[in-house]
């Protein structure tokens, strides 16, 4: 026996706390109507974890609480505490005793128990459900819910059925995995359209990862030609360097040295100059001019005494000869005369003006006259020989003076001639020597031009030199220091390498970089993060696929498991349906048949789930669907009935009996609760009741909440619920005789 004693306090009508233990197969709880029989029925769907209040006959917790009258106040919270033994493990817990404890308090909390220590509802729930005795299992049969099995819908009554039989886990297992797979299914649909998302951004990340790749190729070729490039370019400069300062020390020597003799040669030339001897040819040509003077004018001179000689001895001769008086003029003088006439004639050739021609005509007169005023007559003078001899002697003095005058001009000129000599001998050695320095010249800006040319040089080097320091540092930042390494290690690229073409390849990868453009360094790790979670998703995905078909294989086979122990399970409940139902009745026949009923589905799926009506209702317009049910068939001796609803209250009483006590004997609860089940019997019928309850005694512990005396004959244990005037119920244990005095 597994149900121990059953504790109340504060529960409904039992303000004290009552005890009722359960030492007996079949336990009758007996008393007068409203003493609070039900109540106790009622205490073990409370405790068991019942959460209808509307089952317990309340609108809400509190009405479980006992109300208190005059005498005894309220109580604030209502307890039941249920005591089963365990000593054969039937329920999974090492405790030999199991408490389950349910109290309610006024303001709606509810608190579990179990063996004292406080539980979640779910606690009790599932350590109770192997046994199948949950709060409103078939196990506690209400007053009047006897014959609900014969009013339930088809498919309701296939339920309590599957629930009497101990199904309903099958129920659970297959909600569970409909649920687990809705669930699933829900998850297959979010990773897929996870998937779907980051499928886009997967391919965005692979091009780039891709392009990121190439780059990184890019950037290696880049370091190696780069590598290349350096060193070539790195001993192309040495060797230049090297090359320049060797070419220019020999010009930078020639110069040092022709700049020395420059200078010395440039002085030489300074110095010889000539100066002081053309200053002596200049004095030697000045005396010389001086000297001619002198001697024209001693010639003039010696030539106007010869011709005053002559004239005086021409005038002595014609003395001799003649007294006719001559004009004495000299040829000087009509020389003169003569030339003035000439001057006259050229300017009176061109002119036309009359008193021009009468001033010059008046200048010729007065020319004319002057000159005969001038002219002496000689006189007879015998003193003409006097004369003559003073002018001869003055002639030879002349004479000798020429003569001395032509011997010092033959000397200056000698003196001349001697220093113009000197000095066109010393023009010639200055020639030669500036010949010489302009050459030396030409030769220094030759040089100059040669070092300049060197000098440019050495600039485009420094400028190249520039160029290579900057190239190193760019590709220090394109290529990293790791572009060191190739430049030591690529020291032996070919020499004949073209630098400039490599210097070309360069600049092109360079271009191809950039136009690659800035790939950030994270896309390879955002690349590889969504791979590995595009990865982990695809296989989460077949995971999920996996346990989503392996629920439908649960569900099938759940399904097919269910179909069959319930066909199984029908079949020997009709078996013992019918003996129980021929024992009743005296004869017959009765059973539960299969069938298949087309409802239409509700309209509001949010309604009692599984409730069918009528596919007229105008409410339920909902799809069709096809659900089994069970039909109860019976055959009643010496009857014709063709439906339920036309037997008596008691026959529906006795069938539904029937009905209960084959499932019963079928798969046996632990205890049944019959609260008043027998209330509609006759005697007769009492008596077979009678027979057949010690009969489901033998499987399964009965309380039975009855007035009938039959009934409490089968008891082994009697309670008797009483209400005083106090108005609230007591337990006692009554010997049969003062059950039945209870019972009225
Ligand atoms: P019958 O034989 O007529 O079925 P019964 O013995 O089964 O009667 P119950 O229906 O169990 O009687 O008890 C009903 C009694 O319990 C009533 O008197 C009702 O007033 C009392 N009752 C119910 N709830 C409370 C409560 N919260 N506080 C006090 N009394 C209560």
């Amino acid at each position: 026996m597994m149900l121990k004693r059953l504790e109340l306090q504060g529960f409904k009508s039992f303000a004290k706390k009552s005890v009722l233990e359960f030492g007996s197969p079949i336990t009758s709880i007996v008393g007068p109507n409203g003493s609070g029989k039900s109540n106790v029925a009622e205490a073990f769907r409370f405790a068991l974890g019942e959460q209808s209040i509307k089952s317990m006959r309340g609108r809400k917790g509190e009405d479980l609480i006992w109300n208190g009258t005059t005498e005894m106040p309220k109580s604030s919270r209502a307890s039941v505490k249920i005591t089963f033994d365990n000593r054969k493990k039937f329920l999974n817990l090492d405790f030999e005793e199991v408490t389950v404890e349910r109290a309610v308090y006024r303001d709606g909390v509810n608190e579990y128990f179990l063996n004292g220590t406080q539980v979640r509802l779910r606690d009790i729930v599932e350590m109770l459900a192997p046994t199948h005795i949950g709060p409103s299992g078939h196990h506690i049969i209400s007053q009047g819910e006897a014959d609900k099995i014969l009013n339930a819908k088809m498919p309701e009554r296939k339920a309590m059925i599957e629930d009497a039989l101990g199904l309903r886990i099958y129920h659970y297992k297959k909600q569970e995995s409909e649920k687990k797979l809705l669930k699933t299914e829900e998850n297959i649909k979010q990773v897929g359209s996870l998937r779907r998302e980051l499928s886009p951004h997967i391919k965005f990340l692979k091009r780039q990862f891709e392009k990121l790749q190439k780059n990184k190729e890019l950037r290696l070729e880049l370091r190696k030609i780069f590598g290349g490039y350096l060193t070539l370019e790195r001993a192309y400069l040495d060797r230049e360097k090297e090359r320049l300062v060797g070419e220019k020390n020999v010009p930078q020597a020639s110069l040092v040295r022709l700049e020395k003799e420059l200078q010395v040669k440039t002085k030489m030339l300074k110095t010889g100059a000539p100066d002081e001897k053309k200053t002596r040819l200049f004095d030697l040509e000045k005396s010389l001019g001086e000297l001619r003077v002198e001697k024209d004018s001693l010639t003039r001179n010696l030539g106007r005494f010869e011709g005053q000689i002559a004239s005086l001895k021409r005038v002595i001769e014609l003395n001799k000869n003649t007294s006719i008086e001559k004009l004495n003029i000299s040829r000087e003088e009509v020389e003169k005369l003569e030339k003035e006439l000439k001057d006259f004639s050229a300017k009176i050739e061109n002119s036309t003006d009359i008193s021009f021609l009468k001033s010059i005509f008046k200048k010729f007169l007065q020319g004319i006259s002057s000159l005969l005023r001038s002219e002496k007559v000689v006189e007879k003078d015998n003193n003409y020989e006097v004369e003559l001899a003073r002018l001869e002697g003055e002639k030879s003095t002349l004479e000798l003076k020429i003569v001395g005058t032509r011997k010092r001009e033959e000397d200056i000129q000698n003196s001349f001639k001697i220093l113009q000599d000197e000095i066109e001998k010393e023009k010639d050695v200055s020639r030669d020597l500036e010949r010489s320095v302009f050459r030396m010249k030409a030769e220094e800006s030759s040089l100059r031009a040669a070092i300049y040319h060197l000098e440019e040089s050495e600039k485009r080097l420094s400028f190249e030199e520039q160029n290579f320091q900057n190239d190193l540092k760019e590709a220090k930042v394109v290529s990293g220091e790791a572009v060191l390494d190739f430049l030591k290690k690529e020291a032996k690229v070919a020499p004949n390498a073209d630098r400039i073409a490599l210097k070309r390849e360069i600049e092109k990868i360079k271009i191809r970089l950039e136009e690659a453009g800035g790939i950030g360094p994270d896309v390879e790790k955002e690349f590889n993060d969504i791979t590995a979670r595009d990865i982990f998703l695809e296989k989460e995905l077949a995971d999920l696929q996996t346990s989503s078909d392996s629920l439908k294989k649960l569900i099938k086979d759940l399904e097919v498991e269910l179909n069959e122990s319930f066909k199984s399970g029908v079949l020997k409940i009709n078996d013992r349906f019918n003996t129980l139902f021929a024992l009743m009745f005296d004869g017959g026949s009765a059973s539960l048949t299969v069938v298949k009923e087309r409802m239409r589905k509700k309209k509001n799926d949010e309604d009692e789930a599984g409730e069918i009506l009528d596919e007229n209702n105008p409410d339920f317009i909902g799809d069709e669907e096809e659900r089994e049910g069970l039909d109860i068939k019976v055959s009643m001796p010496r009857k014709k009935v063709r439906g339920l609803e036309m037997l008596s209250g008691g026959e529906r009483s006795l069938i539904s009996i029937a009905l209960i006590f084959a499932v019963s004997q079928v798969n046996p609860p632990p205890f049944l609760i019959l609260d008043e089940t027998d209330a509609a019997l006759d005697e007769a019928n009492s008596k077979r009741y009678g027979d057949m309850l010690e009969s489901l005694a033998k499987s399964s512990q009965l309380i039975l909440i009855t007035h009938n005396r039959e009934t409490m004959s089968r008891a082994g244990v009697l309670y008797g619920v009483t209400m005083g005037k106090d108005g609230y119920s007591k337990i006692l244990s009554v010997a049969f005789e003062e059950a039945l005095a209870v019972a009225k």
